[in-house]
Protein backbone atom coordinates (compact mmCIF):
# COMPACT_ATOMS: atom_id res chain seq x y z
CA UNK A 1 0.00 0.00 0.00
CA UNK A 2 1.55 3.43 -0.47
CA UNK A 3 2.40 5.37 2.00
CA UNK A 4 0.57 8.73 2.27
CA UNK A 5 3.15 11.80 3.00
CA UNK A 6 2.03 14.92 3.65
CA UNK A 7 2.48 18.68 2.53
CA UNK A 8 5.11 19.43 4.81
CA UNK A 9 7.27 16.52 4.69
CA UNK A 10 6.92 16.34 0.86
CA UNK A 11 8.96 19.84 1.30
CA UNK A 12 11.28 18.51 3.81
CA UNK A 13 12.04 15.72 1.25
CA UNK A 14 12.63 18.39 -1.34
CA UNK A 15 15.25 20.07 0.95
CA UNK A 16 17.22 17.55 1.79
CA UNK A 17 17.60 15.50 -1.46
CA UNK A 18 20.31 17.59 -3.00
CA UNK A 19 22.20 17.17 -6.44
CA UNK A 20 25.46 18.25 -7.88
CA UNK A 21 25.00 20.62 -10.23
CA UNK A 22 26.79 23.16 -12.80
CA UNK A 23 24.15 25.49 -14.69
CA UNK A 24 20.41 26.37 -14.93
CA UNK A 25 19.76 28.03 -18.19
CA UNK A 26 16.05 29.48 -18.58
CA UNK A 27 14.37 29.97 -22.04
CA UNK A 28 16.55 27.27 -23.37
CA UNK A 29 15.22 25.95 -26.72
CA UNK A 30 17.78 23.42 -28.09
CA UNK A 31 16.62 20.52 -25.53
CA UNK A 32 13.39 19.73 -26.14
CA UNK A 33 9.92 21.14 -27.53
CA UNK A 34 9.27 24.67 -26.53
CA UNK A 35 11.04 26.80 -24.46
CA UNK A 36 12.54 24.86 -21.39
CA UNK A 37 14.78 25.39 -17.96
CA UNK A 38 17.38 23.29 -18.63
CA UNK A 39 19.28 21.87 -15.73
CA UNK A 40 22.78 20.82 -15.98
CA UNK A 41 23.92 18.01 -13.46
CA UNK A 42 27.39 17.28 -13.03
CA UNK A 43 29.11 14.15 -13.29
CA UNK A 44 29.35 11.67 -16.46
CA UNK A 45 30.53 7.96 -16.52
CA UNK A 46 31.55 8.57 -20.39
CA UNK A 47 34.34 10.48 -22.14
CA UNK A 48 33.32 11.97 -25.49
CA UNK A 49 36.51 12.59 -27.33
CA UNK A 50 34.37 15.66 -28.50
CA UNK A 51 32.80 16.74 -25.13
CA UNK A 52 32.13 20.62 -25.79
CA UNK A 53 31.33 20.28 -21.99
CA UNK A 54 34.29 19.07 -20.01
CA UNK A 55 33.10 20.71 -16.66
CA UNK A 56 30.46 18.35 -16.62
CA UNK A 57 32.39 15.33 -16.69
CA UNK A 58 33.71 15.01 -13.10
CA UNK A 59 31.34 14.38 -10.40
CA UNK A 60 32.83 17.31 -8.29
CA UNK A 61 33.00 20.60 -8.49
CA UNK A 62 35.92 22.60 -9.83
CA UNK A 63 38.00 25.35 -10.42
CA UNK A 64 37.77 27.63 -13.71
CA UNK A 65 40.37 29.82 -14.99
CA UNK A 66 39.52 31.93 -17.47
CA UNK A 67 43.21 33.33 -19.33
CA UNK A 68 41.44 36.02 -21.25
CA UNK A 69 40.09 37.92 -18.44
CA UNK A 70 42.81 37.84 -16.51
CA UNK A 71 45.01 40.65 -16.11
CA UNK A 72 47.50 39.92 -13.94
CA UNK A 73 46.86 41.09 -11.10
CA UNK A 74 47.93 38.56 -8.67
CA UNK A 75 44.94 39.35 -6.00
CA UNK A 76 44.09 35.48 -6.04
CA UNK A 77 47.50 34.90 -5.24
CA UNK A 78 47.02 36.37 -1.99
CA UNK A 79 43.63 35.07 -1.77
CA UNK A 80 44.25 31.45 -1.89
CA UNK A 81 44.72 29.70 1.17
CA UNK A 82 46.32 26.36 -0.59
CA UNK A 83 48.52 27.85 -3.23
CA UNK A 84 46.86 27.27 -6.40
CA UNK A 85 47.92 30.39 -7.76
CA UNK A 86 51.15 31.38 -8.58
CA UNK A 87 53.15 33.87 -10.27
CA UNK A 88 55.59 32.05 -13.35
CA UNK A 89 57.52 34.72 -15.27
CA UNK A 90 55.08 37.29 -14.33
CA UNK A 91 51.97 35.71 -15.08
CA UNK A 92 49.14 34.21 -12.85
CA UNK A 93 48.99 30.60 -13.21
CA UNK A 94 46.22 28.26 -12.00
CA UNK A 95 47.42 24.86 -10.66
CA UNK A 96 44.06 23.49 -10.65
CA UNK A 97 45.31 20.30 -8.42
CA UNK A 98 46.18 22.09 -5.45
CA UNK A 99 42.62 23.95 -5.62
CA UNK A 100 40.59 23.18 -2.09
CA UNK A 101 37.39 24.94 -3.22
CA UNK A 102 37.48 27.55 -0.58
CA UNK A 103 36.91 30.24 -3.55
CA UNK A 104 38.60 33.07 -1.52
CA UNK A 105 40.21 33.49 -5.11
CA UNK A 106 36.98 33.60 -6.84
CA UNK A 107 35.97 36.80 -4.22
CA UNK A 108 39.17 38.48 -4.65
CA UNK A 109 39.23 38.20 -8.30
CA UNK A 110 38.05 42.01 -9.60
CA UNK A 111 37.55 40.83 -13.27
CA UNK A 112 35.11 37.18 -12.54
CA UNK A 113 38.91 35.39 -14.39
CA UNK A 114 37.96 32.57 -11.68
CA UNK A 115 34.74 30.43 -10.76
CA UNK A 116 34.00 27.44 -9.11
CA UNK A 117 32.17 24.99 -11.48
CA UNK A 118 29.52 22.88 -9.53
CA UNK A 119 27.23 23.38 -6.41
CA UNK A 120 25.17 21.35 -4.22
CA UNK A 121 21.61 22.28 -4.83
CA UNK A 122 18.15 20.93 -3.36
CA UNK A 123 15.23 19.46 -5.39
CA UNK A 124 13.35 22.25 -4.09
CA UNK A 125 15.94 25.19 -4.55
CA UNK A 126 16.00 24.00 -8.63
CA UNK A 127 12.11 23.69 -8.27
CA UNK A 128 11.96 27.35 -7.14
CA UNK A 129 13.87 28.38 -10.15
CA UNK A 130 11.77 25.80 -12.64
CA UNK A 131 8.35 27.35 -11.57
CA UNK A 132 9.07 31.16 -12.78
CA UNK A 133 8.69 30.25 -16.37
CA UNK A 134 5.52 27.75 -16.17
CA UNK A 135 3.53 30.50 -17.77
CA UNK A 136 6.46 30.42 -21.17
CA UNK A 137 6.32 26.53 -20.90
CA UNK A 138 2.42 26.43 -21.26
CA UNK A 139 2.26 28.86 -23.92
CA UNK A 140 5.29 27.32 -26.12
CA UNK A 141 4.74 23.69 -25.46
CA UNK A 142 7.90 23.68 -23.14
CA UNK A 143 8.94 22.59 -19.97
CA UNK A 144 11.62 21.31 -17.82
CA UNK A 145 14.95 19.28 -18.97
CA UNK A 146 17.38 17.65 -17.03
CA UNK A 147 20.91 17.37 -18.55
CA UNK A 148 24.41 17.39 -18.03
CA UNK A 149 26.76 14.96 -17.71
CA UNK A 150 24.88 12.31 -17.45
CA UNK A 151 21.11 12.81 -15.22
CA UNK A 152 21.12 9.15 -14.46
CA UNK A 153 24.44 9.08 -12.47
CA UNK A 154 22.70 11.35 -10.04
CA UNK A 155 19.76 9.34 -9.80
CA UNK A 156 17.94 9.92 -6.53
CA UNK A 157 17.95 14.01 -7.33
CA UNK A 158 17.16 13.16 -10.94
CA UNK A 159 14.17 10.73 -10.29
CA UNK A 160 13.47 13.30 -7.24
CA UNK A 161 13.05 16.75 -9.70
CA UNK A 162 11.57 15.00 -12.55
CA UNK A 163 8.30 13.51 -9.93
CA UNK A 164 8.67 17.47 -8.74
CA UNK A 165 8.03 19.17 -12.15
CA UNK A 166 5.33 16.53 -12.98
CA UNK A 167 3.69 17.84 -9.55
CA UNK A 168 3.60 20.92 -10.76
CA UNK A 169 2.12 19.71 -14.43
CA UNK A 170 5.96 20.48 -16.03
CA UNK A 171 6.11 18.58 -19.44
CA UNK A 172 9.70 16.80 -18.81
CA UNK A 173 12.74 15.69 -21.17
CA UNK A 174 15.47 13.84 -19.77
CA UNK A 175 18.93 14.28 -22.00
CA UNK A 176 20.59 10.84 -21.34
CA UNK A 177 23.67 8.92 -22.93
CA UNK A 178 21.82 5.97 -21.91
CA UNK A 179 24.42 4.38 -19.68
CA UNK A 180 22.71 3.58 -16.63
CA UNK A 181 20.86 0.33 -15.20
CA UNK A 182 17.88 -0.46 -16.98
CA UNK A 183 16.06 -0.69 -14.19
CA UNK A 184 17.05 2.62 -13.25
CA UNK A 185 15.45 4.08 -16.47
CA UNK A 186 12.10 2.18 -15.75
CA UNK A 187 11.74 4.29 -12.46
CA UNK A 188 11.73 7.35 -14.35
CA UNK A 189 9.98 6.30 -17.09
CA UNK A 190 6.60 7.22 -15.44
CA UNK A 191 7.80 10.65 -14.73
CA UNK A 192 9.74 11.72 -18.41
CA UNK A 193 7.60 12.64 -20.91
CA UNK A 194 10.37 12.30 -23.46
CA UNK A 195 13.80 11.15 -23.47
CA UNK A 196 16.73 12.83 -25.19
CA UNK A 197 18.65 9.91 -25.94
CA UNK A 198 22.00 9.58 -27.87
CA UNK A 199 23.21 7.48 -30.24
CA UNK A 200 27.24 7.94 -31.09
CA UNK A 201 28.93 4.79 -32.99
CA UNK A 202 27.54 1.88 -34.09
CA UNK A 203 30.71 -0.13 -34.29
CA UNK A 204 30.85 -1.67 -30.63
CA UNK A 205 34.67 -1.12 -30.70
CA UNK A 206 34.47 2.59 -31.81
CA UNK A 207 31.92 3.93 -29.55
CA UNK A 208 34.06 2.12 -26.88
CA UNK A 209 37.33 3.93 -28.24
CA UNK A 210 35.44 7.35 -28.89
CA UNK A 211 33.52 7.52 -25.56
CA UNK A 212 35.39 5.38 -23.15
CA UNK A 213 32.54 2.56 -23.04
CA UNK A 214 30.54 -0.20 -24.60
CA UNK A 215 27.55 0.40 -26.56
CA UNK A 216 25.85 -2.43 -25.83
CA UNK A 217 23.70 -0.95 -22.06
CA UNK A 218 23.01 1.64 -24.03
CA UNK A 219 21.65 0.19 -26.65
CA UNK A 220 19.69 -2.72 -24.39
CA UNK A 221 18.12 0.97 -22.49
CA UNK A 222 16.93 1.99 -25.88
CA UNK A 223 15.14 -1.54 -26.32
CA UNK A 224 13.57 -1.46 -22.98
CA UNK A 225 12.92 2.42 -23.13
CA UNK A 226 11.10 1.79 -26.81
CA UNK A 227 9.47 -1.56 -25.47
CA UNK A 228 7.34 0.29 -22.74
CA UNK A 229 6.10 2.62 -24.57
CA UNK A 230 8.77 5.51 -23.76
CA UNK A 231 8.95 9.05 -26.23
CA UNK A 232 11.94 8.99 -27.65
CA UNK A 233 13.80 11.43 -29.61
CA UNK A 234 17.50 10.00 -30.99
CA UNK A 235 20.03 12.32 -30.79
CA UNK A 236 23.31 11.63 -33.13
CA UNK A 237 26.31 13.86 -32.43
CA UNK A 238 28.36 13.42 -35.62
CA UNK A 239 31.73 14.69 -36.18
CA UNK A 240 33.29 14.99 -39.60
CA UNK A 241 35.97 12.49 -40.05
CA UNK A 242 35.40 11.30 -36.87
CA UNK A 243 31.93 9.12 -36.77
CA UNK A 244 29.97 10.18 -40.09
CA UNK A 245 30.61 6.75 -41.21
CA UNK A 246 28.40 4.60 -43.61
CA UNK A 247 28.64 1.95 -40.64
CA UNK A 248 27.37 4.64 -38.56
CA UNK A 249 24.98 5.89 -40.93
CA UNK A 250 23.47 2.43 -42.10
CA UNK A 251 23.10 1.58 -38.01
CA UNK A 252 20.98 4.84 -37.46
CA UNK A 253 18.90 3.98 -40.14
CA UNK A 254 18.90 0.50 -39.04
CA UNK A 255 17.58 1.69 -35.77
CA UNK A 256 15.11 3.85 -37.92
CA UNK A 257 13.25 0.85 -39.15
CA UNK A 258 13.52 -1.27 -36.18
CA UNK A 259 11.72 0.92 -33.87
CA UNK A 260 9.31 3.05 -36.22
CA UNK A 261 7.90 4.72 -33.36
CA UNK A 262 10.39 6.91 -32.58
CA UNK A 263 9.81 10.84 -31.96
CA UNK A 264 12.87 11.53 -33.53
CA UNK A 265 15.79 11.59 -35.19
CA UNK A 266 18.25 14.77 -34.46
CA UNK A 267 21.93 14.87 -36.22
CA UNK A 268 23.98 17.14 -33.14
CA UNK A 269 26.73 18.58 -35.40
CA UNK A 270 29.78 19.26 -33.99
CA UNK A 271 31.22 22.68 -32.63
CA UNK A 272 33.96 23.50 -31.53
CA UNK A 273 32.62 26.17 -28.57
CA UNK A 274 33.84 23.87 -25.98
CA UNK A 275 37.16 23.71 -26.95
CA UNK A 276 38.80 26.46 -24.59
CA UNK A 277 36.93 25.13 -21.80
CA UNK A 278 39.41 22.51 -21.20
CA UNK A 279 42.09 24.67 -20.70
CA UNK A 280 39.85 26.44 -18.34
CA UNK A 281 39.46 23.64 -15.85
CA UNK A 282 43.25 22.38 -16.15
CA UNK A 283 42.89 19.95 -18.89
CA UNK A 284 43.91 18.59 -22.57
CA UNK A 285 41.32 18.19 -24.97
CA UNK A 286 41.25 14.71 -25.64
CA UNK A 287 40.42 15.67 -30.17
CA UNK A 288 42.43 18.51 -31.44
CA UNK A 289 39.97 21.57 -32.61
CA UNK A 290 38.15 20.46 -36.03
CA UNK A 291 36.56 23.31 -38.02
CA UNK A 292 32.77 23.87 -36.46
CA UNK A 293 30.43 21.69 -39.09
CA UNK A 294 29.62 23.66 -42.06
CA UNK A 295 25.76 23.48 -44.14
CA UNK A 296 27.12 21.78 -46.59
CA UNK A 297 28.45 19.11 -44.85
CA UNK A 298 25.19 18.55 -42.35
CA UNK A 299 22.82 18.76 -46.03
CA UNK A 300 25.41 15.43 -47.08
CA UNK A 301 24.87 13.56 -44.01
CA UNK A 302 20.93 13.87 -44.35
CA UNK A 303 21.47 12.91 -47.79
CA UNK A 304 23.79 9.85 -46.64
CA UNK A 305 20.95 9.11 -44.44
CA UNK A 306 18.25 9.10 -46.45
CA UNK A 307 19.66 6.54 -48.90
CA UNK A 308 20.60 4.83 -46.44
CA UNK A 309 16.75 4.74 -46.07
CA UNK A 310 16.15 6.85 -43.21
CA UNK A 311 14.43 9.98 -44.02
CA UNK A 312 13.38 11.21 -40.51
CA UNK A 313 16.21 12.57 -39.78
CA UNK A 314 16.78 16.61 -39.06
CA UNK A 315 19.54 18.50 -38.02
CA UNK A 316 19.27 18.84 -34.24
S1 LIG B 1 42.70 37.82 -9.32
FE1 LIG B 1 41.76 37.38 -11.32
S2 LIG B 1 42.66 38.94 -12.70
FE2 LIG B 1 43.94 38.89 -10.84
S3 LIG B 1 45.59 37.42 -11.34
FE3 LIG B 1 43.97 36.26 -10.30
S4 LIG B 1 42.71 35.45 -11.99
FE4 LIG B 1 43.97 37.10 -12.84
S1 LIG C 1 27.97 11.80 -22.61
FE1 LIG C 1 27.84 14.01 -22.91
S2 LIG C 1 28.67 14.94 -21.04
FE2 LIG C 1 29.29 12.79 -21.05
S3 LIG C 1 31.32 12.84 -21.98
FE3 LIG C 1 29.84 12.44 -23.63
S4 LIG C 1 29.35 14.43 -24.50
FE4 LIG C 1 30.33 14.80 -22.48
Amino acid sequence: MPVEINCCERQAHMDRVQGTIFDIQRFALHDGPGIRTTVFLKGCPLRCIWCHNPESQDFNPQLSFDRAKCTDCFRCVKACPAGAHKVVDGRHVADHGRCCLSAKCVEACPNGALKIIGRKQSVREVMDVVIRDIAYYNNSGGGMTISGGEPMSQFRFTLELLKAAKEKGIHTCLDTSGYAPGDLFERVLPYTDLFLYDYKATDDKEHLRLTGVSNRLILDNLDLLYREGASIILRCPLVKGINDTDEHFMGIAEIDRKYPGLAGIELMAYHNMGHEKYERIGRKPEMEMLPTTDEATKESWLERLKAFGCGKAIIG
